[in-house]
């Protein structure tokens, strides 16, 4: 079957411009679309996207459609303006934009964007849904910040989907990203994809931890596991196709734009800002640092030019237009200082050059100064370097995603005049050998890593299965419709059956208040009809303490076993059996207590629990992040402390519990040995390490099932507790 890579961005690679004639296409900015150019080879391609505005009462849809597909094998997704101004302007530009460039104070929400958002991520699913075509092995590639929602959408209706998703932006810490509305939402909706793409491994870092934080949900550094399928994390900056750019260099057409350059350098030195007019590209921040340069260095003033190349961007948003008279007031101001020179020290150009062009001024530069506040990666910086090759010196901002592979450049701190202005001049007096040093080391690493091999890396991983590195997957099966059945014919065939769940995390959901776990109404009415079943022991096996229990579940004619298996009781017993002959607390129990009162107050959030003869350190709403690391911390002191001593250590979810050695969930099976009892069925069900041992301890013959997808003993895998319910309300 044939590959084909269905892309999704927000614009298609070609935008409809109105013409006297009618419609006609021109090239999208943007370098996905070199990219993705460069795989055309290896994969047939569908582009599905914006097509821009067009008019459809004039223009006939199908028309435009027939059009998009056979020229440029493009499906487009028909947006009015109203869709346009609320999903994109709105939401994407005005709260997603600033969040993920650290700069919520440009944020402008309005409930009603979100809405559209929404709806026009809808749209699109439903456009990519109505492309996925059987006769073709369709792999979807989804681009960006406006489209977060895709990915879980698809993989909705398609589970077994390869979905890809690269986020061209930085994702921010967690503590901005929080700022976001709906910020959950949009963070399951991009975890559906098979694939996760960041420019750099700073912000696949704080993506996992607000995906911890916000979540809850725990990750590895390229991998985390859902109940649905498992999402690959990776790192792949994004670059430049350094060949066609040595190409452009190389093309004759460049003598007539160099000479377009001279006659605006007239002999000066250049130092060349290229940039869409964004605050994001700290554009008054550079130029204040240029005026501190030129007051510092009066001569630089004849002798230097600065070409400031804006690009309109986004003019609909106040924000950007109040930029532009900054950014202009800003130009205009230093000139007017430098009046008395023969040519103003800044040139400044408000539009969108061709490439061609923006290679003679790369070519002619001696210093590039890129100093964005916060920007994903900057191609610009690359492209200087590509153009330049072996001369030229580039600055370049410690803020822009560039600044982690472009380490041979002048970094600095955008936000600090002084110090740009200190790279100015450092540039200007560089040893010529040591630019050539610096500048050759950032050609190579252009060059080696550029757009091909971005593409390639990252459709290399997402070609390997999603499960592919999850060891669990191979050891526990994921219950199939077969193997419930098998379950349940088997459960209705047997002469004696006997079931053992778990409570916390398997019967119920794990809520972050332990005391907040009490059975609802449909599980009760579950466990009742279970237990009324003839021919069935029923058993609930729990850590929790007899207190909590018997108020919960008590009255109900059900086995208990519970405190990890001390006390155990069949549904026909009147005596609770105690598993151990100690009467007395455990000799370590009060000094455990203190261990634990001490991570306590060093760690916000978390409790003890007491039991009978065993306690735990619960740390389920403490920091996530730190609450694992004290864990652990806790768990080797403990280990330490305990070493001879008649105990265990047990790292659970979010709890760190220390009970009796020898008394574990699996006694109950020592105990149906000595009541003698015989079952031709057993169902074993829990999530948590401590069930293990119920797993160990059950006849080959039963059925055990692990809920979640962490290693485990167990021979099914459920992945939630509503699959859990389902499968016990099939049996009654
Ligand atoms: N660019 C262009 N003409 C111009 C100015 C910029 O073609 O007059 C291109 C430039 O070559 C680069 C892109 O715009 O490929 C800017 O990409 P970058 O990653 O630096 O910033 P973004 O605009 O994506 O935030």
């Amino acid at each position: 079957m044939n590959k084909r890579l269905i892309i999704v961005a927000n614009r298609l690679p070609v935008t409809a411009c109105n013409t006297e004639d009618g419609l006609s296409y021109k090239a999208s900015p943007g370098g996905l679309v070199t990219a993705l150019n460069s795989l055309k080879d290896k994969y047939e391609q569908l582009w599905i996207g914006w097509p821009g505005e067009i008019d459809l009462e004039v223009n006939d849809p199908e028309k435009v459609k027939n059009q998009l597909k056979q020229d440029f094998s493009a499906v487009p997704v028909f947006l009015n303006k109203h869709q346009i101004n609320r999903y994109y302007f709105g939401f994407s530009n005005k709260v997603l934009w600033p969040i993920l460039h650290y700069l919520p104070s440009h944020c402008d929400y309005d409930e009603r964007d979100w809405k559209m958002y929404k709806a026009v991520n809808e749209i699109f699913a439903e456009e990519i849904l109505k492309q996925i075509d059987p006769n073709y092995d369709d792999w979807i590639w989804i681009h960006d910040y406006q489209l977060l929602l895709i990915p879980a959408l698809i993989r909705e209706k398609m589970p077994n989907a390869k979905i890809g998703f690269f986020l061209h932006t930085p994702f921010p810490s967690s503590e901005i990203f929080r700022a976001v509305p709906y910020r959950e939402e949009l963070l399951k909706g991009v975890l559906g994809a098979s694939l996760i793409g960041f420019h750099t491994y700073g912000y696949l870092r704080h993506f996992r931890s607000s995906v911890l934080r916000l979540l809850g949900l725990n990750s590895e550094v390229n991998r985390l596991d859902l109940e649905t399928h498992s999402t690959k994390l990776g790192v792949y900056p994004i670059s430049i196709d350094t060949a066609k750019i040595q190409e452009t260099v190389n093309a004759s057409s460049q003598s007539d734009y160099k000479k377009i350059v001279q006659e605006i350098l007239k002999g000066r030195k250049l130092i060349l800002s290229v940039d869409r007019l964004d605050y994001t590209k700290g554009i008054a921040n550079r130029l204040k640092a240029y005026k501190k340069f030129l007051e510092r260095n009066p001569k630089y003033a004849s002798q230097t030019v600065l070409v400031q190349i804006a690009v309109p961007s986004r003019t609909q948003i106040t924000s950007y237009r109040e930029l532009k008279e900054e950014v202009e007031e800003i130009v205009s101001e230093i000139n007017e200082i430098h009046e008395k020179e023969k040519n103003p020290p800044i040139h400044y150009i408000y539009r969108s050059l061709p490439f061609e062009k923006l290679t003679a001024f790369y070519k002619a530069a001696e210093i590039c100064l890129v100093t964005p506040l916060c920007d994903g990666m900057n191609l610009v910086a690359k492209e200087y370097v590509a153009v330049q090759k072996d001369k030229g010196v580039l600055i370049l901002s410690e803020l822009a995603g560039a600044a982690s592979e472009l380490g041979e450049a002048i970094i600095v701190n955008p936000w600090n005049p002084d110090q740009i202005a200190d790279a100015i001049e450092q540039a200007f007096n560089l040893m010529p050998w040591e630019r050539a040093r610096r500048m050759n080391a950032l050609y190579t690493k252009v060059a080696r890593n550029d757009v091909h091999y971005w593409a390639n890396s990252f459709l290399s991983d997402l070609a390997e299965p999603a499960f592919s590195q999850n060891p669990i997957a191979s050891q526990t099966q994921l219950l199939d419709n077969n193997t419930m059945q098998e379950i349940i014919n088997n459960f209705k065939k047997a002469e004696s059956a006997l079931i053992i769940t778990d409570y916390d995390g398997t019967l119920v959901e794990i809520t972050s208040v332990p005391m907040n776990a009490r059975p609802d109404r449909n599980l009760l009415n579950l466990l009742e009809k279970l237990a009324e079943k003839p021919n069935c022991d029923f058993m609930v096996a729990t850590g929790r303490s007899r207190p909590d229990m018997l108020d919960w579940l008590g009255h109900l004619p059900i086995g208990l076993s519970l405190e990890h298996g001390l006390w155990i009781k069949f549904a026909h017993e009147k005596e609770w059996l105690k598993t151990t002959s100690e009467e007395q607390l455990p000799d370590w129990y009060e000094s455990v207590r203190e261990i634990f009162a001490k991570f306590c107050l060093g760690t916000p959030g978390s409790f003890i629990e007491e039991k009978e003869t065993s306690l735990a350190w619960h740390y389920r709403l403490a920091d996530p992040e730190f609450g694992n690391w004290q864990s652990r911390e806790l768990t080797l002191n403990l280990t330490n402390f305990l070493a001879n001593k008649n105990a265990e250590v047990l790292a659970g979810k979010r709890i760190v519990e220390v009970r009796m050695a020898g008394i574990n969930k699996g006694n109950v099976f020592a105990r149906i040995q000595q009541l003698n009892k015989k079952y031709d069925f057993i169902l074993v069900i829990g999530d948590d390490s401590t069930d293990e041992d119920l797993f160990s301890a059950a006849p080959d013959y039963a059925y055990s099932i692990k809920v979640g997808n962490s290693l485990s003993k167990a021979k099914y895998r459920l992945n939630k507790v509503s699959e859990v319910r389902n499968l016990l309300n099939n049996l009654i």
